[in-house]
Formats: structure tokens, C-alpha cells, sequence
């Protein structure tokens, strides 16, 4: 079980123009995690230490885990990623152990971006409620910050922790030396939904120019990963239709139902 909640991708194949919007973002995820790993010298040189570790924290299908794969590919790094909950195990000591072959792994693999999603599930506040599984989280949690600690010894790692609910977070895991550079990833604009589209819709059969800004001004509040679901049910819509080319048209549908699904709140595939 140990090495399937483990997810490792010797060279993913996200590059930063998959990512629509995110300039901001982006240029200081690359800062804190490519620039310590390309050009370590110039850190030294300044006299000053690299971020320890990132953190990505925003609604969710934002973009965050393709932010850390495209810098892990384009630092040619291995992309190691663990969900927080895997993390939370039934038997004592068991996320520890997690954790230390988490980082053994990446030592392994150096240079590696760890990437660990859902930090929250190893990283909220305590409650009031001391239950024998807080404790156990709870030393998870010490175990992953030691391994940070850990961290100048060990070279080429970087790490980037993501969540959907910062507010949640323990403050102890924000402190210098820990996660010290927080990088929020909001959900896409007019502007980053019409790009989104635009990148979504590269590989797809269009039977005309499709209206970006049309459909990004109708999809307020759509994730990257709602649009590109709704990209995909357009071209679904044309496969139904016996069409080989996708047109507006799908994509108004597509839209509608999408809309429709939300209102009856029964996502499904009619
Ligand atoms: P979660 O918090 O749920 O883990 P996330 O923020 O890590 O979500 P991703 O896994 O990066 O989200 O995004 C899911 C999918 O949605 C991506 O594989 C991509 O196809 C699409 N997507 C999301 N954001 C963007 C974006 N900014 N540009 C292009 N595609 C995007």
C-alpha cells in the first residue's frame, strides 16, 4: 500500500503555456522552487536562504498541482506527489513512517519536487477533542516538519504543499524555515477563462472561431477544471451529433447543460 499513495512521474509533461492565467503565480512559484534548484549559487552568493517550502492555497481544480508538474518538468526534476490523507493511517507510527520514506524517495530521485496535496488532513488546528487520532496526525505532522528541518543536508528537493482550506491550517506549520512562502491561486478571470479555453480547445476539431470571450463572460466562477470539462462535453456533443468538427453551438449547449446539472445539483453523463 506503502508505494501506491505515492504518485511518481520521472518527467511530467505539463510546460507553463498549459496554464491559463496564474502569471503572478507562477513567476513566484518559479522564484521560490526553480531558482534554488537551477541557480543555487546566486542564493549563497546574496547570503540568504531559499524558501523553505511553498504553499499553494486556493479553491479547488485552480491549478495548483499542474504548477508544481511544470516546474518539476521543466527543472527536468521527478515529481513525487502523496495526498495529505493518505497520510492520516490507521496504526501508530504508520504516517510517520510515510513521511520518512516519502522523503527517502525523493532523496533517491534528486532532483525532485515532493508535492503533497490536502495538507490540511495532516496540518489543521487541533480541536479541543484530544481522540488517539489527533495524537497520531498530529505526530505526522512533526515528522514531516523534521524532515524539512532536515532539509539543507539534502540538496536538490523542493516542496510545495497545496490546500483548499487554508483557513484551517496550524499556524506552526507556517513559520519561517517551514512552508514561509504562501502563494494564493484564485479562481480564474475573464481574461484566465478565456485563455483556459483557448489552451483546452488546441487539440480539438473546430468547424469555426469560437467565441472565448462569449463563453468566459457566461462562466463566472468556473474552475480551469470546469472548463476543461466543459470543453471536453462539447466535443461530446458533436460525437453525438455524428460531427467530426466542434461548433459555438456545443459549446452553448455544453454550457446549458453543465448549468442545468448545477441546479439540480446531479452531476452525471446523459
Ligand atoms: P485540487 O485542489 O482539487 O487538487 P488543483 O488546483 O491542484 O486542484 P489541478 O489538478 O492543477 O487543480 O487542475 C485540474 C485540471 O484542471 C488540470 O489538469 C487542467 O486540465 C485543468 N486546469 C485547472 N486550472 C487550470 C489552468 N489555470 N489552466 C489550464 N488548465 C487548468
Amino acid at each position: 500500500a506503502r508505494a501506491q499513495a505515492m504518485e511518481v512521474d520521472q518527467s511530467p509533461s505539463v510546460e507553463y503555456e498549459d496554464i491559463g492565467g496564474l502569471d503572478e503565480e507562477l513567476r513566484e512559484v518559479r522564484e521560490a522552487v526553480e531558482d534554488p534548484l537551477v541557480n543555487p549559487d546566486q542564493f549563497e552568493h546574496v547570503g540568504v536562504e531559499p524558501p523553505s517550502g511553498v504553499l499553494l492555497h486556493g479553491p479547488p481544480g485552480t491549478g495548483k498541482t499542474m504548477m508544481a508538474k511544470a516546474v518539476a518538468n521543466e527543472t527536468d526534476a521527478t515529481f513525487i506527489k502523496m495526498a495529505g490523507s493518505e497520510l492520516v493511517q490507521k496504526f501508530i507510527g504508520e504516517g510517520s513512517r510515510l513521511v520518512r520514506d516519502l522523503f527517502d524517495l525523493a532523496e533517491q530521485e534528486e532532483p525532485a519536487i515532493l508535492f503533497i496535496d490536502e495538507i490540511d488532513a495532516v496540518a489543521a488546528e487541533r480541536t479541543d477533542s484530544k481522540t488517539s487520532g489527533d495524537a497520531e496526525v498530529q505526530r505526522t505532522m512533526m515528522q514531516l516538519l523534521n524532515e524539512m528541518d532536515g532539509f539543507d543536508e539534502r540538496g536538490d528537493i523542493r516542496i510545495i504543499a497545496a490546500t483548499n482550506r487554508f483557513d484551517m491550517l496550524d499556524s506552526a506549520i507556517l513559520r519561517p524555515g517551514r512552508f514561509d512562502r504562501l502563494i494564493e491561486v484564485p479562481e480564474p478571470d475573464q481574461a484566465a477563462r478565456e485563455r483556459i479555453l483557448d489552451i483546452h480547445t488546441r487539440g480539438m476539431n473546430l468547424a469555426e472561431a469560437v467565441d472565448y470571450a462569449a463563453l468566459a463572460r457566461d462562466t463566472e466562477g468556473f474552475s480551469g477544471a470546469e472548463l476543461e470539462s466543459l470543453t471536453t462535453e462539447a466535443g461530446m456533443f458533436a460525437i453525438r451529433d455524428g460531427r467530426e468538427t466542434v461548433t459555438m453551438a456545443d459549446f452553448e449547449d455544453a454550457l446549458e447543460k453543465i448549468q442545468r446539472e448545477e441546479e439540480n445539483g446531479t452531476p452525471g453523463y446523459a
